[in-house]
């Protein structure tokens, strides 16, 4: 899959560092463009956070970071690249669930008027909140996929998602509803955004994620997120492309002599190569860039499915533990002030139960993590189990095996997570709208031919590529006077 530096791509007309699911969209989408890409990754295979390995058992594919993808299949990089077409996805009939206590979990299944029949007398109210954004799905997307600071292509669907997210995120978020279900299973998918649900921010990626699990579900690629990479770099290597694994660049005279220079890296990592090519604001802004949360993460192997109070949950992509829309609120609430706790909230993905490539006969894998204060080294494996067995009585009997994967772990594994935040950059108002900076085209950089292009940049976190898109539109047009190339398959 991969090639060593230098040799037959000794002068690439671009580079791109860090080969993790924006640094490959952006070396796409120049190597379709016709130029000699080159991609640089300091680990020893590609992928970043969206690697599936054998972390405890062969035959057992864990995915290491992320798992779900309704970004990848939503997002304009990925629709226009055709993932759906290149790879299998299994999309579960449930997208989510969101347990309250045992059996009791409210349910959000693909059909958004089946969602709403189940959450009885708040079902009318959680359908009149995401109807009109299940409907403008692509408008949507066109918003929020991009740098929020500018004029909205289409100003009434950013009216009816902007008077949402004002709802969803204040004090008034309880307003249109009479029970505690519906509430519970928006806060839950709002809070995959580390730094407490009750905000914009958490409302607005909440709103956006909850929308999609009815327009195009929860899906879970065959073999894992790494099939994801596996069709990126195989693009990439057919437009004549390449990946050098195992190459850190710490220093400019890593870098082979390039036009373009594309950064799939964190803004410290741009200081640390230029800060002094760079301007003096520029280098304070983004000294003053800020990390998040943490993820700690469990990862499972059982003896058979995961035995849920309440069986319907055997039917569902993710599952959320943690609880009522308040405990969540308490418990991500507490994360943010830098302290662990005490009933996380805890993702669970359970891929072998749609997907048998994943585990021998009869074992399945299963995939949690919740946030933790940054730098945190906590092991979670005990607290997770018993908020497992809680959900899921006869839970523990299963594990054969299990492994933990500390916040300070992860900033080990990938330089991109600082403390573990797998972000890259915290998602507060502040750094949604300046992310790294408070400019129209954030990728750009002051350095002529450099751009920034990971999660750091617009849209911010998660496996979608617009990162890595948008920067190489933009190094297409100002570097090489190129035009977008057609990314089809
Ligand atoms: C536990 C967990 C669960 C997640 N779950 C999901 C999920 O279900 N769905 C979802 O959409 N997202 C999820 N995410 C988030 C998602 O993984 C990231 O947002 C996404 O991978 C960011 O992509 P990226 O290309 O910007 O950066 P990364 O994926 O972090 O890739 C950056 C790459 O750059 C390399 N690199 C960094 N510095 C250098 C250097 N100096 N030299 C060379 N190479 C370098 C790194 O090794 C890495 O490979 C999850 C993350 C974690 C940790």
């Amino acid at each position: 899959m991969t090639s060593p530096p230098g040799s037959a791509h000794s002068a690439p007309d671009a580079v791109v560092v860090g080969a993790g699911p924006n640094g490959l969209a952006a070396a796409v989408v120049l190597a379709r463009a016709g130029l000699k890409v080159q991609v640089l990754e300091a680990a020893a295979e590609p992928g970043g956070g969206a690697r599936t390995q054998e972390l405890i058992e062969p035959g057992h594919w864990h995915d290491v970071c992320s798992a779900v993808h309704p970004l990848a299949v939503a997002s304009p990089f990925f629709s226009d690249f055709g993932l759906a077409e290149r790879i299998r996805l299994h999309t579960p009939e449930i997208s989510y669930a969101q347990v309250i206590d045992g059996a009791d979990a409210a349910i959000a299944y693909r059909s958004l008027a089946r969602t709403a029949a189940g959450l009885g007398v708040d079902g009318r109210a959680y359908r009149s909140l995401l109807e009109p954004l299940v409907q403008g799905v692509d408008q949507l997307l066109g918003l929020t996929m991009n740098q929020l600071l500018r004029l909205p292509d289409d100003p009434v669907a950013a009216l009816k998602f902007g008077l949402r997210v004002l709802e969803q995120g204040g004090p008034l978020w309880n307003m249109r509803f009479k029970e505690y279900h519906a509430p519970a299973l928006l806060t839950g998918v709002a809070a995959h955004t580390p730094g407490g649900p009750r905000r914009l921010v958490g409302a607005g990626a909440g709103l956006m994620l909850g929308a999609l699990a009815h327009a195009v579900g929860y899906p879970l690629p065959a073999g894992g997120s790494k099939a994801i990479i596996e069709a990126l770099v195989a693009d990439l290597q057919a437009h004549g492309g390449s990946v050098a694994t195992g190459v850190r660049v710490n220093d400019m005279r890593d870098l082979p002599a390039a036009r373009a220079v594309l950064l799939d890296t964190t803004p410290q990592h741009l200081l640390r190569l230029a800060a002094d090519r760079l301007p003096a604001g520029y280098v304070n802004t983004l000294g003053r860039y800020r990390y998040g949360p943490g993820a700690a993460k469990v990862d499972y192997i059982l003896s058979g499915p995961v035995p849920w109070a309440n069986p319907e949950l055997a039917k569902a992509a993710t599952v959320h533990l943690g609880g009522t829309r308040e405990q969540i609120r308490v418990a991500e609430q507490e994360v943010a002030r830098g302290r662990h706790a005490a009933w996380p909230f805890t993702l669970v993905a359970q891929p072998s139960s749609f997907d048998p490539t994943r585990a021998p006969a009869g074992r399945h894998v299963l995939w949690t993590y919740c946030h933790v204060p940054n730098g945190s080294d906590r092991d979670l494996t005990a607290l997770i189990t018993t908020q497992l067995e809680q959900a899921a009585p006869g839970f523990a009997d299963l594990v054969v095996a299990s492994r933990s994967m500390s916040a300070a772990d992860y900033a080990r594994y990938n330089p991109n997570y600082a403390g573990g935040d797998f972000g890259t950059g915290a998602v507060s108002l502040r750094q949604v709208l300046a992310r790294p900076t408070l400019r129209p085209q954030p990728w750009h950089t002051p350095l002529k031919g450099f751009y920034l292009c990971s999660s750091a940049t617009p849209p911010g976190p998660g496996v979608h590529g617009m990162s890595g898109y948008h920067a190489a539109s933009l190094a297409l047009q100002e570097v090489f006077g190129l035009p977008v190339p057609d990314l089809a398959p």
